[in-house]
């Protein structure tokens, strides 16, 4: 998005206003953030939030809003604000889906993470991102669920709440909040997130660890993706890169025959008879330490064995906050030979959630289940097998030009090759030559990384019409929706210079016009209409374009190529 025509009003007059506007929805969910006292207990209200938040001018900037036209643009009963001008010269333009009930997020089952992602993916295509206000309480289970739910996710969802009511004097809603919106709003982390007390996690890393302190989430096994400091720091070699791109939706079809068994000293057979009854049909079995449980006991052992031979998955997680399963002990060994899967470093919330998601696949085979329980997907675990990650100082290149300036800390090594890396990746992406961009990745380099103006590599090789570095770029999980700094996708890159083969490789991969870019588009196809341009009007169709769009004189592409007798256009726009 961010094409809304912020000079709305009359032409010349002080209502016109260059900044760059990007889209938010605020899905909220209910949770402490939004809610108010009602006889000495805390319970959500609706609609209490956006009437507070438009009186935070921290979180609203009314005279901007009014100045622009705002609310014509966007209708009052949108719930629509706007955060001040941030750092990066942009406007956070948000709009707020308030969910009936509202929620204490103790009362969510499953079936309110399908709410969630159904709604983000109604919406997708009409916001840059997606923050969503949810109680604190099971915030670790939904924002993993919904990283397995969300499949081919090319944009930040960044889930947030609070430990004080954001109505109240001392609050960290009122923080949480913005930098969720500044995050989401003008960064395209394809993540689903949570951000809480300055730091952005992956989601399906973090478990709640206090219920007192603004500090409420931990990731243990994975450092933050960002913080919010004197400025916003993006780690974006931490930034999760999936190998396989395509349409995104939002699976919907949880198991919900899934459950967490905690082993305890002494724990009896029975229990654990009782727990894996015949109804179950997946189990996370936390263990102790690096994924132990007792080896001398047979009776345990053997219960396990009939279920996982029955066709019930068991994986194994450590009771430990930090650390992985691995199999160097005994103790370890004996539940892997009873058919354990290995669950390594993921979080029991984690855990849970994937295994609903993956049993609920019908595709799959129950060996395919299993090894997708042992299998990264979403960032969410390292399992043993992968290889330790190339090291920046392994390269030879940075080697030698540290070398020749002197220099050797990490730091410094990191500064040179932010500076150098996005202007050697733009122009092998230019060039056409993937070879140096594969050489540019090992040496642990971001292939989304943007030169000054914001362009990524997939602008350069979508302007150029690089048909191989396109889908080389796709193929190592580029972001699509990175917008450079005069708002343009690739996507748009490749309709304007008229590349239809990227334009279909691109959609085919889930990049698409916002709704306001594509309603925008009537006046050019009549242009196009007019002058018999019939490769400019298929490139449009291609981009999703609607050839039914009227024109500024209301009259569609058809009726002006039957009035300036283009025939060949008139018979194209009447069988689109
Ligand atoms: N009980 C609340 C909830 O999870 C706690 C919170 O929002 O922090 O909805």
């Amino acid at each position: 998005m961010g094409r809304r025509r912020v000079s709305c009003g009359h032409s010349g007059s002080p209502e016109t206003s260059t900044d760059v506007e990007t889209r938010v929805l605020v899905i909220n969910t209910g949770g402490t953030i939004g809610m108010v006292l009602h006889d000495g207990v805390l319970s959500p209200e609706y609609n209490a939030l956006v009437k507070t938040l438009r009186k935070l001018p921290i979180l609203h900037d009314e005279k901007y809003a009014e100045q622009t036209k705002l609310y014509e643009c966007y209708k009052p009963e949108e719930k629509t604000l706007v955060l001040p001008k941030s750092k990066l010269d942009k406007r956070v333009v948000y709009t707020f889906l308030e969910y009936s009930p509202l929620l204490d997020s103790s009362n969510m089952t499953p079936n309110d993470w399908t709410t969630i992602g159904k709604d983000i993916e109604k919406y997708y295509e009409d916001y840059d991102g997606f923050v969503v206000l949810h109680g604190t309480d099971t915030m670790a289970y939904t924002v993993s669920a919904l990283s397995f739910m969300c499949e081919n996710l090319g944009k930040p969802v960044i889930f947030t709440g609070s430990q004080i009511p954001i109505f109240e004097m001392r609050s960290d809603g009122r923080d949480n909040l913005l930098g969720a919106l500044l995050i989401a709003g003008q960064f395209a982390i394809p993540e689903v997130c949570l951000y809480f007390h300055h730091k952005l996690y992956r989601g399906n890393r973090v478990t709640k660890v206090d219920s007192g302190s603004f500090k409420a989430f931990a990731s243990p096994n994975l450092p933050p993706l960002a913080s919010s400091e004197v400025d916003i720091k993006i780690d974006w070699d931490s930034v999760w890169r999936p190998s396989t791109t395509g349409k995104f939706t939002v699976y919907t079809h949880m198991n919900h025959n899934v459950g967490l068994l905690r082993l305890f000293p002494g724990i009896t057979t029975d229990t654990v008879k009782v727990f894996l009854s015949a109804s179950m049909e997946g189990v996370i079995l936390e263990t102790y330490g690096s994924g132990n449980a007792p080896d001398n006991r047979a009776d345990l052992l053997d219960e396990i064995r009939k279920a996982t031979e029955r066709g019930l998955i068991m994986v194994n997680c450590t009771q430990c906050l930090r650390g992985t399963v691995t199999i160097s002990y005994a103790t370890g060994q004996a539940l892997s030979k009873a058919g354990v899967v290995a669950g390594f470093d993921m979080t029991p919330e984690a855990a849970l959630s994937k295994l609903s998601y993956v049993l609920a696949k019908q595709d799959l085979s129950l060996e395919e289940k299993k090894r997708n329980m042992s299998r990264n997907l979403r960032g969410e675990m390292v399992a043993d097998l992968e290889g330790a990650k190339f090291s920046l100082s392994d390269s030879r290149f940075i080697q030698i030009i540290a070398k020749t300036l002197s220099i050797g800390c990490k730091e410094e090594l990191e500064a040179i090759r932010d500076a150098i890396m996005p202007i050697l990746v733009c122009a092998a992406a230019k060039n056409g030559d993937t070879e140096a961009l594969e050489a540019i990745r090992n040496m642990a380099t971001d292939l989304s990384k943007a030169d000054y103006d914001g362009r990524t590599p997939l602008h350069i090789a979508a302007c150029e019409g690089n048909l191989n570095v396109v889908e080389y770029l796709l193929s190592k999980g580029v972001t699509i929706f990175t917008k450079d700094r005069f708002g343009d996708k690739p996507l748009r890159n490749a309709v304007q210079l008229r590349h239809k083969d990227v334009v279909e490789l691109l959609r085919k991969h889930g990049a698409h016009l916002s709704r306001a870019e594509l309603q925008d588009t009537g006046t050019e196809l009549c242009r196009l209409a007019a002058s018999g341009d019939l490769e400019g009007l298929q490139i449009w169709k291609l981009a999703g374009a609607d050839m039914a769009m009227t024109g500024y004189d209301k009259k569609t592409p058809v009726e002006v190529a039957k009035a300036n007798e283009r025939k060949e256009v008139e018979d194209f726009l009447n069988a689109a």
